[in-house]
Protein backbone atom coordinates (compact mmCIF):
# COMPACT_ATOMS: atom_id res chain seq x y z
CA UNK A 1 0.00 0.00 0.00
CA UNK A 2 1.26 3.45 -1.03
CA UNK A 3 0.05 6.82 0.35
CA UNK A 4 0.35 9.78 -1.70
CA UNK A 5 1.50 13.18 -0.21
CA UNK A 6 -2.19 14.12 0.08
CA UNK A 7 -4.38 13.01 2.87
CA UNK A 8 -5.45 10.34 0.50
CA UNK A 9 -4.75 6.88 -0.02
CA UNK A 10 -3.76 5.14 -3.45
CA UNK A 11 -4.61 1.29 -3.28
CA UNK A 12 -5.36 -2.16 -5.40
CA UNK A 13 -8.83 -2.92 -4.84
CA UNK A 14 -10.16 -5.93 -6.87
CA UNK A 15 -13.30 -6.14 -9.37
CA UNK A 16 -14.82 -9.19 -10.52
CA UNK A 17 -17.39 -9.13 -13.69
CA UNK A 18 -19.46 -12.11 -15.00
CA UNK A 19 -18.70 -14.77 -15.86
CA UNK A 20 -16.02 -15.34 -12.87
CA UNK A 21 -13.41 -12.58 -14.12
CA UNK A 22 -11.31 -11.15 -11.48
CA UNK A 23 -9.17 -7.84 -12.61
CA UNK A 24 -7.54 -5.35 -10.04
CA UNK A 25 -7.53 -1.54 -10.29
CA UNK A 26 -5.60 1.39 -8.40
CA UNK A 27 -7.88 3.25 -6.61
CA UNK A 28 -7.79 6.28 -4.63
CA UNK A 29 -10.09 6.75 -1.91
CA UNK A 30 -10.07 10.13 -0.03
CA UNK A 31 -9.82 11.02 3.97
CA UNK A 32 -12.65 9.85 5.94
CA UNK A 33 -15.61 12.94 5.93
CA UNK A 34 -18.05 12.97 8.94
CA UNK A 35 -19.16 9.74 9.98
CA UNK A 36 -16.92 7.78 7.79
CA UNK A 37 -14.28 5.55 8.78
CA UNK A 38 -10.86 4.83 6.84
CA UNK A 39 -10.17 1.04 7.25
CA UNK A 40 -7.24 -1.38 6.35
CA UNK A 41 -8.63 -4.66 5.24
CA UNK A 42 -6.92 -7.73 7.55
CA UNK A 43 -9.13 -10.28 6.00
CA UNK A 44 -12.64 -10.93 3.53
CA UNK A 45 -14.06 -14.18 2.90
CA UNK A 46 -15.79 -15.52 -0.03
CA UNK A 47 -19.52 -15.81 0.49
CA UNK A 48 -21.76 -17.95 -1.88
CA UNK A 49 -23.42 -14.82 -2.51
CA UNK A 50 -20.07 -13.50 -4.09
CA UNK A 51 -19.98 -16.36 -6.29
CA UNK A 52 -23.65 -15.27 -7.27
CA UNK A 53 -22.22 -11.67 -8.34
CA UNK A 54 -19.34 -13.82 -10.18
CA UNK A 55 -21.57 -16.11 -12.33
CA UNK A 56 -24.55 -14.07 -12.81
CA UNK A 57 -25.27 -10.69 -11.39
CA UNK A 58 -22.07 -8.41 -12.28
CA UNK A 59 -23.31 -7.61 -15.71
CA UNK A 60 -22.78 -4.14 -15.76
CA UNK A 61 -18.90 -3.96 -15.94
CA UNK A 62 -16.27 -4.59 -13.47
CA UNK A 63 -17.42 -4.02 -10.00
CA UNK A 64 -15.96 -3.93 -5.97
CA UNK A 65 -16.98 -6.84 -3.97
CA UNK A 66 -16.16 -8.67 -0.57
CA UNK A 67 -18.67 -7.86 1.90
CA UNK A 68 -17.43 -10.47 5.08
CA UNK A 69 -14.58 -8.34 6.31
CA UNK A 70 -12.50 -7.75 9.34
CA UNK A 71 -10.38 -4.40 8.99
CA UNK A 72 -7.93 -1.99 11.18
CA UNK A 73 -9.29 1.67 11.39
CA UNK A 74 -6.54 3.45 9.87
CA UNK A 75 -8.50 6.81 10.14
CA UNK A 76 -11.91 8.31 11.51
CA UNK A 77 -14.33 11.09 10.39
CA UNK A 78 -15.64 14.17 12.41
CA UNK A 79 -18.35 12.89 14.35
CA UNK A 80 -17.22 9.01 14.58
CA UNK A 81 -16.66 8.25 18.54
CA UNK A 82 -17.00 4.48 18.92
CA UNK A 83 -14.01 3.57 16.95
CA UNK A 84 -10.29 5.24 16.68
CA UNK A 85 -7.25 4.83 15.02
CA UNK A 86 -5.69 0.94 15.92
CA UNK A 87 -9.16 -0.89 16.32
CA UNK A 88 -9.95 -4.17 14.67
CA UNK A 89 -13.32 -4.13 13.30
CA UNK A 90 -15.31 -6.04 11.50
CA UNK A 91 -18.27 -4.68 9.08
CA UNK A 92 -22.04 -5.00 8.73
CA UNK A 93 -23.13 -5.51 4.98
CA UNK A 94 -26.14 -3.73 5.67
CA UNK A 95 -27.81 -1.94 8.86
CA UNK A 96 -30.50 -0.26 10.18
CA UNK A 97 -30.97 3.44 10.10
CA UNK A 98 -31.88 4.20 13.81
CA UNK A 99 -34.28 7.17 12.55
CA UNK A 100 -37.54 5.19 10.49
CA UNK A 101 -40.26 4.11 11.99
CA UNK A 102 -39.64 0.71 11.60
CA UNK A 103 -36.16 1.48 13.81
CA UNK A 104 -38.23 3.48 16.20
CA UNK A 105 -40.97 0.60 16.75
CA UNK A 106 -38.18 -1.97 17.86
CA UNK A 107 -38.52 -3.14 14.18
CA UNK A 108 -34.40 -2.81 13.78
CA UNK A 109 -34.79 -6.26 11.74
CA UNK A 110 -36.48 -4.80 8.86
CA UNK A 111 -35.16 -1.53 8.01
CA UNK A 112 -32.23 -1.93 5.39
CA UNK A 113 -31.80 2.13 4.68
CA UNK A 114 -28.76 2.51 6.78
CA UNK A 115 -25.52 3.85 4.89
CA UNK A 116 -23.40 1.20 3.09
CA UNK A 117 -19.89 0.63 1.22
CA UNK A 118 -21.72 -1.55 -1.64
CA UNK A 119 -21.47 1.27 -3.87
CA UNK A 120 -17.73 2.04 -2.98
CA UNK A 121 -14.92 2.25 -5.25
CA UNK A 122 -13.56 -0.50 -3.20
CA UNK A 123 -15.22 -3.74 -0.75
CA UNK A 124 -13.18 -6.07 1.20
CA UNK A 125 -11.58 -7.41 -1.52
CA UNK A 126 -9.22 -4.78 -1.49
CA UNK A 127 -6.20 -3.49 0.62
CA UNK A 128 -8.21 -0.47 2.15
CA UNK A 129 -11.78 0.64 1.77
CA UNK A 130 -14.17 4.06 3.24
CA UNK A 131 -16.99 2.88 4.88
CA UNK A 132 -20.10 4.75 6.86
CA UNK A 133 -19.55 4.30 10.60
CA UNK A 134 -22.81 2.81 11.13
CA UNK A 135 -21.49 -0.66 9.18
CA UNK A 136 -18.58 -1.03 11.79
CA UNK A 137 -18.29 -3.06 14.72
CA UNK A 138 -15.56 -3.23 17.48
CA UNK A 139 -13.81 -6.90 17.19
CA UNK A 140 -11.22 -6.87 19.80
CA UNK A 141 -9.29 -9.78 21.27
CA UNK A 142 -10.03 -12.12 18.07
CA UNK A 143 -7.83 -13.25 15.46
CA UNK A 144 -8.58 -11.72 11.65
CA UNK A 145 -9.29 -15.13 10.45
CA UNK A 146 -11.84 -16.16 13.20
CA UNK A 147 -13.16 -12.27 13.01
CA UNK A 148 -13.34 -12.39 9.37
CA UNK A 149 -16.56 -15.31 9.98
CA UNK A 150 -18.39 -12.53 11.82
CA UNK A 151 -20.77 -11.74 9.07
CA UNK A 152 -21.33 -15.16 7.82
CA UNK A 153 -21.92 -16.69 11.73
CA UNK A 154 -24.48 -13.32 12.07
CA UNK A 155 -26.07 -15.40 9.09
CA UNK A 156 -26.20 -18.67 10.87
CA UNK A 157 -27.32 -16.55 14.36
CA UNK A 158 -30.25 -15.08 12.60
CA UNK A 159 -31.39 -18.80 11.20
CA UNK A 160 -31.20 -20.77 14.29
CA UNK A 161 -33.48 -17.24 16.16
CA UNK A 162 -35.90 -17.91 13.46
CA UNK A 163 -36.38 -21.78 13.72
CA UNK A 164 -37.15 -21.05 17.38
CA UNK A 165 -35.54 -24.53 18.54
CA UNK A 166 -37.49 -26.46 21.86
CA UNK A 167 -35.39 -28.07 24.16
CA UNK A 168 -36.03 -31.85 23.11
CA UNK A 169 -36.74 -30.88 19.31
CA UNK A 170 -35.89 -33.33 16.37
CA UNK A 171 -33.52 -31.05 13.90
CA UNK A 172 -32.48 -31.76 10.40
CA UNK A 173 -30.03 -29.74 9.07
CA UNK A 174 -29.87 -29.96 5.56
CA UNK A 175 -26.63 -28.27 3.58
CA UNK A 176 -23.36 -28.77 5.69
CA UNK A 177 -21.91 -25.35 4.28
CA UNK A 178 -20.00 -22.54 6.58
CA UNK A 179 -23.73 -21.02 7.27
CA UNK A 180 -25.07 -24.46 8.56
CA UNK A 181 -21.75 -26.07 10.23
CA UNK A 182 -21.85 -22.64 11.95
CA UNK A 183 -25.38 -23.15 12.88
CA UNK A 184 -24.33 -26.75 14.07
CA UNK A 185 -22.89 -26.06 17.74
CA UNK A 186 -26.12 -23.84 18.83
CA UNK A 187 -28.70 -25.96 17.41
CA UNK A 188 -26.51 -28.97 19.64
CA UNK A 189 -27.04 -26.52 22.92
CA UNK A 190 -30.67 -25.92 21.89
CA UNK A 191 -32.23 -28.91 21.42
CA UNK A 192 -31.45 -32.16 23.80
CA UNK A 193 -33.39 -34.08 21.16
CA UNK A 194 -31.34 -35.77 18.03
CA UNK A 195 -29.33 -33.48 16.04
CA UNK A 196 -29.36 -34.51 12.07
CA UNK A 197 -27.41 -33.35 8.94
CA UNK A 198 -27.74 -34.04 5.18
CA UNK A 199 -25.53 -33.00 3.05
CA UNK A 200 -25.40 -33.96 -0.64
CA UNK A 201 -21.42 -34.52 -1.01
CA UNK A 202 -19.76 -36.20 2.29
CA UNK A 203 -16.65 -33.97 2.21
CA UNK A 204 -17.76 -32.07 5.41
CA UNK A 205 -20.10 -34.72 7.23
CA UNK A 206 -16.87 -35.46 9.26
CA UNK A 207 -16.77 -31.89 10.68
CA UNK A 208 -20.94 -31.86 11.16
CA UNK A 209 -19.50 -34.72 13.64
CA UNK A 210 -17.43 -33.07 15.36
CA UNK A 211 -19.55 -29.88 15.34
CA UNK A 212 -22.52 -31.59 17.02
CA UNK A 213 -24.36 -33.84 15.06
CA UNK A 214 -25.70 -37.19 16.06
CA UNK A 215 -25.68 -38.40 12.57
CA UNK A 216 -24.79 -37.46 9.73
CA UNK A 217 -26.28 -38.95 5.89
CA UNK A 218 -25.28 -38.20 2.63
CA UNK A 219 -28.25 -37.52 0.28
CA UNK A 220 -26.66 -39.82 -2.62
CA UNK A 221 -27.65 -42.75 -0.12
CA UNK A 222 -30.55 -41.74 2.12
CA UNK A 223 -33.69 -39.87 0.55
CA UNK A 224 -34.87 -36.89 2.86
CA UNK A 225 -38.37 -38.19 3.57
CA UNK A 226 -37.37 -41.32 4.19
CA UNK A 227 -35.00 -39.73 6.90
CA UNK A 228 -37.72 -38.13 8.01
CA UNK A 229 -39.84 -41.45 8.42
CA UNK A 230 -36.91 -43.35 10.50
CA UNK A 231 -37.22 -40.32 13.05
CA UNK A 232 -41.44 -40.24 13.10
CA UNK A 233 -40.70 -36.63 11.57
CA UNK A 234 -38.55 -33.77 12.63
CA UNK A 235 -39.81 -30.90 14.31
CA UNK A 236 -37.19 -27.97 13.02
CA UNK A 237 -35.92 -28.41 9.72
CA UNK A 238 -32.83 -25.68 8.80
CA UNK A 239 -32.27 -25.25 5.43
CA UNK A 240 -28.97 -24.11 3.64
CA UNK A 241 -29.24 -26.44 0.54
CA UNK A 242 -30.83 -24.70 -3.20
CA UNK A 243 -34.60 -24.67 -3.04
CA UNK A 244 -35.50 -27.45 -4.41
CA UNK A 245 -34.70 -29.65 -1.37
CA UNK A 246 -37.83 -27.85 0.38
CA UNK A 247 -40.91 -30.12 -0.72
CA UNK A 248 -39.10 -33.07 0.16
CA UNK A 249 -38.11 -31.14 3.22
CA UNK A 250 -41.56 -30.68 3.95
CA UNK A 251 -42.69 -34.67 3.89
CA UNK A 252 -40.00 -34.71 5.97
CA UNK A 253 -40.96 -32.17 8.75
CA UNK A 254 -43.41 -33.32 11.65
CA UNK A 255 -47.01 -31.72 12.48
CA UNK A 256 -46.51 -28.79 13.45
CA UNK A 257 -42.84 -28.06 12.64
CA UNK A 258 -41.19 -25.16 11.13
CA UNK A 259 -38.73 -25.44 8.07
CA UNK A 260 -36.23 -22.82 8.25
CA UNK A 261 -35.02 -21.70 4.83
CA UNK A 262 -31.86 -19.97 3.87
CA UNK A 263 -30.11 -20.28 0.28
CA UNK A 264 -31.01 -18.51 -3.05
CA UNK A 265 -30.67 -19.49 -6.78
CA UNK A 266 -30.82 -16.33 -9.10
CA UNK A 267 -30.92 -18.34 -11.88
CA UNK A 268 -34.03 -20.92 -12.65
CA UNK A 269 -33.75 -22.89 -9.93
CA UNK A 270 -35.57 -19.91 -7.88
CA UNK A 271 -39.06 -20.96 -8.67
CA UNK A 272 -39.79 -24.05 -7.15
CA UNK A 273 -43.98 -25.90 -6.62
CA UNK A 274 -44.47 -26.40 -3.18
CA UNK A 275 -47.60 -28.89 -1.70
CA UNK A 276 -49.61 -25.87 0.10
CA UNK A 277 -52.15 -28.53 1.45
CA UNK A 278 -49.21 -30.65 2.92
CA UNK A 279 -48.07 -27.25 5.00
CA UNK A 280 -51.89 -25.97 5.74
CA UNK A 281 -53.12 -29.76 6.80
CA UNK A 282 -49.65 -30.61 8.35
CA UNK A 283 -49.83 -27.14 10.31
CA UNK A 284 -46.21 -26.71 9.03
CA UNK A 285 -44.15 -23.26 8.66
CA UNK A 286 -41.76 -22.33 5.63
CA UNK A 287 -39.67 -19.30 7.64
CA UNK A 288 -37.28 -17.54 5.72
CA UNK A 289 -34.38 -16.58 7.53
CA UNK A 290 -32.67 -13.10 5.56
CA UNK A 291 -29.63 -12.07 7.98
CA UNK A 292 -30.34 -8.13 6.69
CA UNK A 293 -29.86 -6.29 7.89
CA UNK A 294 -26.64 -7.56 9.28
CA UNK A 295 -27.57 -8.46 13.02
CA UNK A 296 -26.10 -9.94 15.63
CA UNK A 297 -22.34 -9.54 15.23
CA UNK A 298 -21.26 -8.84 18.80
CA UNK A 299 -23.19 -12.18 19.40
CA UNK A 300 -21.37 -13.81 16.54
CA UNK A 301 -17.91 -12.59 17.94
CA UNK A 302 -18.47 -13.78 21.45
CA UNK A 303 -19.42 -16.89 19.97
CA UNK A 304 -16.24 -17.44 17.68
CA UNK A 305 -14.09 -16.20 20.34
CA UNK A 306 -15.08 -18.66 22.97
CA UNK A 307 -14.82 -21.50 20.50
CA UNK A 308 -18.27 -22.51 20.62
CA UNK A 309 -17.98 -22.18 16.64
CA UNK A 310 -14.73 -22.90 16.30
CA UNK A 311 -13.09 -20.75 13.35
CA UNK A 312 -10.51 -23.06 12.53
CA UNK A 313 -13.01 -26.14 11.56
CA UNK A 314 -14.63 -23.28 9.12
CA UNK A 315 -12.18 -21.09 7.59
CA UNK A 316 -10.42 -24.29 5.34
CA UNK A 317 -8.31 -21.67 2.63
CA UNK A 318 -6.48 -18.69 2.65
CA UNK A 319 -5.43 -16.76 -0.15
CA UNK A 320 -3.58 -13.71 -0.40
CA UNK A 321 -5.44 -10.86 -2.61
CA UNK A 322 -3.45 -11.35 -5.28
CA UNK A 323 -4.56 -14.58 -6.03
CA UNK A 324 -8.43 -14.38 -6.06
CA UNK A 325 -9.36 -15.64 -8.88
CA UNK A 326 -7.70 -19.19 -7.69
CA UNK A 327 -9.21 -18.60 -4.58
CA UNK A 328 -12.61 -18.10 -6.83
CA UNK A 329 -11.92 -21.35 -8.55
CA UNK A 330 -11.02 -23.50 -5.60
CA UNK A 331 -14.65 -22.24 -4.09
CA UNK A 332 -16.04 -23.48 -7.44
CA UNK A 333 -14.06 -26.84 -7.89
CA UNK A 334 -13.00 -28.22 -4.85
CA UNK A 335 -16.70 -28.55 -3.11
CA UNK A 336 -15.80 -31.02 -1.18
CA UNK A 337 -12.63 -30.01 0.76
CA UNK A 338 -13.73 -26.16 0.83
CA UNK A 339 -15.42 -24.94 3.80
CA UNK A 340 -14.61 -21.09 4.03
CA UNK A 341 -12.10 -19.72 2.10
CA UNK A 342 -10.85 -16.09 3.23
CA UNK A 343 -8.39 -13.58 1.43
CA UNK A 344 -5.54 -11.44 2.96
CA UNK A 345 -3.79 -8.63 1.95
CA UNK A 346 -0.63 -9.83 0.36
CA UNK A 347 1.40 -8.04 3.04
CA UNK A 348 -0.07 -10.00 5.64
CA UNK A 349 0.35 -13.15 4.04
CA UNK A 350 2.90 -16.01 5.23
CA UNK A 351 2.13 -19.55 4.43
CA UNK A 352 1.48 -21.14 1.00
CA UNK A 353 -1.69 -20.31 -0.74
CA UNK A 354 -4.35 -22.65 -0.69
CA UNK A 355 -6.01 -25.31 2.46
CA UNK A 356 -4.89 -24.54 5.99
CA UNK A 357 -2.89 -27.39 7.55
ZN1 LIG B 1 -22.23 -13.20 2.67
ZN1 LIG C 1 -34.65 2.44 10.06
Amino acid sequence: MTTTSSPSLTITAARIEVPFTVTFATVTLREPGPGEVLLDVLACGICGFDMEIAESLATNGPQAFGHEICARVRAVGPGVTHVQPGDQVVLESGSFCCDCDLCRNGRVDLCNKGAGFWSGPAMGFAEAMLVPARNVVPARDIAPLAAVLAEPCGVAVDMVKVADIGLTDKVLLVGAGPIGLMALPLIRRATAGPVVVANRSTGKLEKARRLGADKVVSTQDVSLPDLGTEYGGFDRILITAPPEVIPDCIIATAFGGYLVYIGSNFRSGGVIQLDTHALHFGKKQLRPSFASPALYLPEALTLLRTGIIPPKEIVSHVFPLSKLAEAIATVRTQRDAVCKVAVVPDAAFTSPPGPLP
